[in-house]
């Protein structure tokens, strides 16, 4: 398998060869799920981070959620709700980052063993390639009717399917 640093070189340099960067971005990221769902983590569950973007938010709900979840009354209009729920019950941590510096700061202070990170290509590859000693597992986010960045949605079951990678003892 080509190493994952020729395709962030790839990924670097795709405007100039006129190459397709979210194709380049998708195989980065299948290529580090692989690598990670080979390994062996068993996380516990208070261990992981899951990280959101804050565009997952159905942008006329009115509740502010970022840094208040609660307020979330599970509606069902964004899938937020559903994720909080699913967090709360397994006692995962679950924040919501309006950008990589606040990430970090996330990170920092959690100091998760694991983290499964949901947002746009750009965010993850460069989110994967700066947490360096721990696990990420990655998700792109879906861009609905609204486009990029408004109301964009999560596939839950790959979601939840990620967070188990980290948590089963063997994966
Ligand atoms: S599930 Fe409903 S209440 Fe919760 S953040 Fe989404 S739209 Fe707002």
């Amino acid at each position: 398998m080509i190493s994952l640093k020729f395709w962030y070189l790839l990924y670097r340099i795709a405007p100039y060869l006129k190459l397709d960067r979210q194709k380049i971005a998708d195989r980065i990221i299948s290529i580090n799920n692989k690598l990670l769902k080979g390994s062996k983590h068993g996380f516990e569950y208070d261990e992981i981070l899951v990280l959101l973007p804050h565009c997952i938010q159905d942008k006329d709900c009115k509740f502010r959620i970022t840094h208040h979840q609660d307020n979330c009354i599970m509606c069902g209009k964004c899938h937020f709700g559903e994720i909080l729920k699913y967090c709360k019950e397994k006692g995962i941590n679950l924040r919501i980052a309006t950008g990589g510096t606040l990430a970090r700061k996330i990170i920092k202070e959690l100091r998760p063993k694991g983290i499964v990170a949901v947002a746009c290509h750009r965010d993850l590859i460069e989110g994967i390639s700066d947490v360096k000693k721990i696990p990420v597992l990655a998700l792109t986010n879906i861009i609905g009717k609204c486009g990029p960045c408004i109301s964009t949605g999560v596939d839950t079951k790959k979601l939840f399917d990620l967070i188990e990678k980290l948590h089963k003892k063997h994966i």
